[in-house]
Parts: C-alpha cells; structure tokens; sequence
C-alpha cells in the first residue's frame, strides 16, 4: 500500500482507490502484460466495483505519467506493462496471445550495426515476433 501511495504520489496523481487497487494488480507477482480487460477481470474476482470505463481512463493516466507502458500488438487489444526502465523485446504466440518478454545482445548489436551502417545512431527500437508454438507450426 505504502509503495503505491509513494509511486502515484511521485508522478503527481492523487491517490484514490480505483488507481491504487490497479497499480496493486500490476505489481502482483509474475503479472506483466495486461489489457484493460484483464485488469477489470481481475478486479472483479477480487469483488472490487470499479468499472471498464475507469480502468481504461487510470490506463491512460498511468501511460502519460510514465508508470506504464501500452503496447498494440498486431491482431489485439492494447496491452499494458509496468515501465522498469528495462529495455526488452517481445514475442506474442499468436494462438494464445500470450506475451513473452526476450532480450538478445546479438540483435542489439546487429542494430546498431545496420544503423551505423547507413550512417545514424541507433535511438530506439521495438521488436516484435509473432509465433507459434513448435508442435503447432504449419
Ligand atoms: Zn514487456
């Protein structure tokens, strides 16, 4: 409690329950990329009366003041992730939608490389690789 009253409070928000309860359900262990649909599932099994509405306008507010990241990953809806700080890229098994998170140093290289190659420096890039699992593949 103590932890999310400190983040909001860092960021400028004023804290209130559907924010508090929301930034809570990001930080539960092994959570990582949700939609707002999850979230709202999520804080209606846990008999919380918060509606779609407002999770997606705390998504917003949460997106602007740094706290999370969104994603639109091809083929859903937009997903949502904690902002560590921490650069990585993601595959999405396009069966499931699952989201799995992978950094490799050799495609980091090979960026800037290629950059580099065509005379820029590398600023920023997003990766994403859509799969299917092995036993599935066509
Ligand atoms: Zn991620």
């Amino acid at each position: 409690m103590e932890q999310e009253t400190r983040e909001l409070r860092r960021v400028g928000l004023k804290v209130t329950h559907p924010r508090m309860r929301i930034l809570q359900i990001f930080e539960e262990e092994g959570v990582q990329h949700l939609t707002a649909e999850d979230v709202y599932k999520k804080l209606l099994a846990e008999q919380e009366d918060i509606g779609l509405a407002t999770v997606y306008r705390v998504l917003t507010q949460f997106e602007a003041a740094g706290i999370v990241v969104k994603h639109n990953f091809e083929g859903g809806q937009a997903v949502y992730e904690l902002d560590r700080g921490k650069h990585h890229d993601h595959m999405i098994d396009v069966d499931s939608g699952k989201v799995i998170e992978f950094v490799s140093e050799e495609i980091e290289r090979l960026q800037q490389e290629i950059a580099a190659k065509h005379g820029y420096v590398l600023e920023d890039h997003s990766l994403v690789l859509y799969v299917r699992p092995k036993n599935k593949a066509r």
